[in-house]
């Protein structure tokens, strides 16, 4: 766990953080996730998903018989190296804004929010709640020096409290910095990863049942890469999850 991390959770105590939703900000009794922000995440999180990427599918677009039971086009196009992927919600709103608060500012209460909303979709998901191995998403060494946390990892010990599951921060590492990927086509993104990512203790895989962590899942590219790496090592199955996912027929970044 990082240093900083830990200091901001011995800080909280001695200063108590304002009682706030750690989503909006707004006013609650117990600093706990206000009804306003919960509403919005079961209603924007509980709609038809591709079955196999998560993604939530626009219902208006959708033929009245494909009602998250068929992969989206996507999907249906090249299977993803992962078995599944699933998240809390679309990748706008509250959730958008609480994952940019996350990602500059490593907040503790925004991790546990996030977290706490992340074990319940693994709570409803019986191949998610089989899971035996949480790995976050790395980031490069440089990036995270610079930034000073990882949002993924910060997500992912959290979940990992909640779940009482063992975190693998060392399992998977990023060995080569890459550009952005926002802006990028799917190909161009996929094109940025290659041998971006490397499994550093391949017995910590074999036979197992591995949850990745991210924050967001956008084409799923980065996910789809690190499963690839994940596949040679034989694992029983890899499932990935994210605070927000994309929506099927819209790219969002
Ligand atoms: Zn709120
Ligand atoms: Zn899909």
């Amino acid at each position: 766990m990082h240093l900083s991390y830990l200091l901001q959770g011995l800080l909280e105590l001695v200063y108590p953080p304002r009682r706030a939703c750690p989503l909006c900000g707004s006013q609650t009794s117990k600093g706990e996730i206000c009804p306003h922000c919960l509403q919005w995440v079961r209603r924007h999180g509980s709609g038809p998903v591709c079955p196999v990427c998560g993604r939530f599918i626009n219902l208006p677009s959708v033929e009245p018989c494909n009602h998250g039971r068929h992969p989206c086009p996507i999907c249906a196009s090249q299977a993803p190296a992962f078995n599944a992927a699933r998240a809390v919600g679309p990748y706008e709103g509250v959730l958008r804004d609480a994952i940019l608060h996350l990602k500059s500012k490593g907040t503790r209460r925004v991790a546990a929010a996030l977290g706490e909303l992340a074990a319940e979709v693994v709570h409803r998901e019986p191949a998610f709640a089989a899971a035996e191995l949480i790995i976050p998403v790395p980031l490069a060494p440089r990036r995270l020096a610079r930034r000073g946390f990882n949002q993924a990892q910060l997500l992912a010990l959290e979940l990992g409290n909640l779940l009482e599951l063992p975190v693998d921060t060392k399992a998977v590492a990023k060995v080569r910095e890459t550009k952005p990927q926002i802006g990028l086509s799917r190909y161009e993104r996929e094109r940025n990863l290659i041998d971006a990512f490397a499994v550093i203790t391949p017995e910590t895989i074999h036979g197992k049942r591995i949850l990745l962590i991210d924050d967001v899942l956008t084409t799923g590219a980065t996910m789809d890469n690190i499963s690839i790496k994940l596949r040679r090592h034989q694992p029983s199955t890899i499932l990935a999850l994210t605070a927000a996912g994309g929506k099927s027929g819209v790219s969002f970044v």
